[in-house]
């Protein structure tokens, strides 16, 4: 596809799974397919967790599967008119960063999502464990979510902060403001040259906002932190859900190109 052929196009959808982490349908061919009318489509399944108490099948891929995963996708490359990328998305954990470090040195990847999916033992965004909301001081989830943002900005080894605030999901919101600790984030951020995701898997959630917020991309764009594209799909059919809307969303906090990644490296296309 060429450059003037990929700006006309909806934005790289950076964020899409395969049923090897164990909560999406879908064979990758199908998930590829389903993205034609983008200007391409970037895998970035859930790597295996560290840490083997927080091994879930349910969860993410094995270490046994992430050789398939990696293969499975790179065979992808090339086959389809869709531009194919390969990405993972990473679990920040305070402490690993040496051996997450280590882990995606070794993976032939275009880019790194990190995601904060657990603030101490809680999976906050799990459905499953959906209880804990109740009678959870909610503001403090949500300070110590940001304070984990910027702790794996700083740590360096992410390319991107995905579903920027992935709090929100099931529609608990703090009862205060916690602006300062999104500005903390949100500083480390840009400060590691880190790219927000806008990802419209919100949208279908019962919070039913796109991560993040219109106010949070603003303040982002302030800072001129570049963004990126995804719609977290587990499904083919939701591949590039909503990126129509999530691009005037980006327009509207002032955007005028978007991220796009090669082996690590940035490219930079203006919007559609
Ligand atoms: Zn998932
Ligand atoms: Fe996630
Ligand atoms: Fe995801
Ligand atoms: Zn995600």
């Amino acid at each position: 596809m060429s450059a003037e052929e990929r700006q006309l196009r909806l934005p790289v959808d950076h964020h899409v799974h395969t049923p090897l982490c164990g909560h999406a349908e879908g064979a990758p061919r199908a998930y590829v397919g389903a993205a034609d009318g983008l200007a391409g489509i970037g895998f970035s399944d859930h790597l295996p967790y560290l840490e083997p108490a927080k091994a879930d099948p349910a969860l993410a891929m094995s270490w046994d599967e992430l050789p398939v995963y990696l293969d499975g996708i790179q065979r992808l490359k090339g086959k389809s008119a869709t531009p194919v990328l390969l990405g993972i998305e990473a679990d920040y954990f305070p402490g690993q960063e040496t051996r997450l470090e280590a882990v995606l040195a070794a993976l032939p990847l275009d880019y790194v999502c990190g995601a904060i999916h657990w603030v101490g033992d809680w999976p906050f965004d799990d459905s499953r464990h959906l209880r804990r909301y109740e009678g959870a001081d909610v503001t403090a989830l949500y300070r110590d979510y940001y304070r984990l943002v910027a702790e794996m900005a700083r740590a360096g080894l992410f390319d991107l902060w995905a579903h920027p605030d992935l709090p929100k999901k099931f529609g608990y919101l703090p009862e205060e403001t916690v602006r300062d600790a999104e500005d903390e984030a949100l500083a480390a951020v840009a400060a590691a040259r880190m790219v927000l995701e806008v990802n419209t898997s919100g949208l279908r959630k019962p919070v039913g906002e796109i991560y993040p917020s219109l106010e949070l991309l603003r303040r982002a764009r302030a800072l001129r932190i570049p963004i990126t594209f995804g719609s977290d799909a587990h499904a083919p059919y939701e591949v590039g859900h909503e990126f129509e809307r999530a691009v005037a969303q980006a327009k509207e906090a002032g955007y005028r190109t978007y991220v796009t990644f090669l082996r690590r490296e940035r490219i930079t296309v203006p919007l559609p």
